[in-house]
C-alpha cells in the first residue's frame, strides 16, 4: 500500500484514510535551496518577539496554551498566587530567545515555501490570532470565563480521501503549532509522536476546539539538533533533518476534559481544593513536572534543591569524514 505521494509539488502522506500535505518536508526543501525572497517579511516584528524575553512577560492566570499542565498548577496561577518554585532565570530567557528566533525563520520559511503550492498561511509571526473557549461555570451555569491562546498559525491545506479518491481533494483549515523541544523530548517525538498525556496535545486541542477546527499540523524543532547528526542502518546512513512533523486530529473527549478541568478551576475556593496529582519517589525526589513548576513550594514546603550528577549516558551518531577505504 503506498504510503506517500506527489502532487501539486506538494508530497502527501497517508494518515489514516486521508492523505494530507507534508508540511516539513516544504520547509527542508526551501532551506535546502535558497533564493530570492517572494514575500514581504516584517523583519522589524520578528526582531520584536526575540527581545520580549528582555521584558517582565510572565503574567498569571488561565491560558489555553497551558491547559495540558498540572491542574492545581493551573489553579495558583489563576488565583494569581506568588510564584516561588522553579523560576525563568536568566538562562532560560536565552533558551527561550533561541526558540523565538527559530520559530520565526520557520514561519517565514513556510511562508516562502508556499508561495509555489496551494497552500494559504495566515495568522503567524506578528499577526496571530487570538482565539478563546467560554467556559460557563458556577450553579447556573451562568458565569462565562473566556480563556484566550494564540496559535502559531493557520493554514488551508489540501486534503483528499483515500476512499473517496483524488477528485475528493478539498481545502480544510487548520491549526500550526511549532515547538522547539528538548534532545530527549524530539527524540521521542521523532521516533513515537505525540502521545495523549503530553501537555502539547492538550494545547493543540483546546486551540482546534476554540478556532472550530478538526486538525492541526505541529512541528518541531530538536534544539540539540546539529547540521551532522545521521541515522544508520545496516547498510547504509542518511542524514537526520531536525524538523518533524505530526498530524493529529481533533479529540471530542481530551476537548471535554479540558473543559471540566477549567469548571473545577472555577468553581473552586482556593488551589488547595485540588488534590496533589503528582508525588514523591521513593527516595523522596520530587520528578517531572513538579521540578520545573513555578509554584512548588506552596505544594511542597520544605523541598530544597540539591545538585546532582546524573549517570545517563548519551550515545550520538554524526557524520564523519574519512579518507581512503573504510568500512565505517
Ligand atoms: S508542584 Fe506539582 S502538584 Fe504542585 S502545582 Fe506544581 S506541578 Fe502541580
Amino acid at each position: 500500500m503506498k504510503t506517500r505521494l506527489m502532487r501539486q509539488g506538494i508530497k502527501f502522506d497517508r494518515v489514516g484514510a486521508d492523505w494530507l500535505p507534508d508540511i516539513s518536508q516544504l520547509i527542508r526543501k526551501r532551506l535546502d535551496n535558497p533564493k530570492r525572497l517572494k514575500e514581504e517579511h516584517n523583519t522589524r516584528a520578528i526582531g520584536k518577539t526575540i527581545i520580549r524575553q528582555l521584558c517582565d512577560n510572565q503574567g498569571s492566570g488561565l491560558r489555553l496554551s497551558s491547559c495540558g499542565s498540572c491542574i492545581r498548577q493551573q489553579a495558583f496561577a489563576h488565583y494569581n498566587w506568588v510564584k516561588d518554585g522553579h523560576t525563568i532565570d536568566g538562562a532560560a530567557r536565552l533558551t527561550f530567545a533561541v526558540g523565538d528566533a527559530l520559530e520565526a525563520m520557520i514561519v517565514a520559511c513556510l511562508k516562502e515555501a508556499c508561495v509555489d503550492v496551494d497552500i494559504n498561511t495566515s495568522y503567524m509571526g506578528d499577526d496571530q490570532l487570538e482565539v478563546s473557549i467560554a467556559v460557563p461555570f458556577g450553579e447556573s451555569g451562568k458565569q462565562v470565563a473566556n480563556i484566550v491562546g494564540h496559535p502559531d498559525g493557520m493554514m488551508n491545506v489540501p486534503i483528499f480521501n483515500d476512499l473517496l479518491g483524488e477528485q475528493s481533494l478539498d481545502k480544510e483549515w487548520v491549526v500550526l503549532e511549532i515547538k522547539s523541544m528538548s534532545d530527549y523530548a524530539f527524540k521521542r517525538f521523532r521516533a513515537d509522536g505525540l502521545s495523549k498525556t503530553d501537555s502539547y496535545y492538550y494545547q493543540i486541542q483546546a486551540y482546534m476546539l476554540a478556532t472550530g477546527t478538526s486538525r492541526t499540523y505541529i512541528l518541531a524543532f530538536g534544539k540539540a539538533s546539529a547540521a551532522k547528526d545521521a541515522v544508520t542502518t545496516e547498510h547504509h546512513w542518511e542524514p537526520l533533518f531536525p524538523l518533524v512533523g505530526q498530524w493529529i486530529k481533533e479529540d471530542k473527549e481530551i476537548q471535554r476534559e479540558i473543559q471540566e478541568n477549567y469548571k473545577t478551576i472555577l468553581t473552586s475556593r482556593s488551589p488547595f481544593d485540588l488534590n496533589v496529582p503528582f508525588k514523591p519517589n521513593k527516595k523522596g525526589r520530587i520528578g517531572f513536572p513538579c521540578d520545573y513548576c513555578s509554584y512548588h513550594k506552596h505544594c511542597y514546603p520544605d523541598s530544597s534543591e540539591v545538585a546532582e550528577t546524573s549517570k545517563w549516558l548519551q550515545s550520538s551518531t554524526k557524520v564523519k569524514l574519512y579518507v581512503g577505504e573504510n568500512d565505517a
